[in-house]
């Protein structure tokens, strides 16, 4: 799924990552892309690293943790 240039709307839950400007279904899968320590190496994981976590799209387009369980995130 190719989501590159659509406009995904954002909300309560959904957001859009300022840094990498990926879009997120919960904000738990946005806090889960952002790793490293605070004010060292803090930064977000890339598309490669959230597919091999685990995370993947769901059908609207926002990144989830488990696709399995994306209806929370
Ligand atoms: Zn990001």
């Amino acid at each position: 799924m190719q989501t590159s240039g659509a406009k995904l709307k954002v909300g309560k839950n959904r957001n859009q990552c300022q840094a990498c400007k990926q879009y997120f279904n919960s904000n738990s899968a946005f806090t889960y892309h952002r790793i490293g320590e605070h004010g060292v190496d803090r930064r977000c994981m890339t598309v490669e690293e959230m597919l091999g976590r685990g995370m993947d799209k769901n059908q609207a387009g926002y990144w989830v943790k488990d696709k399995g369980t994306f209806k929370h995130g």
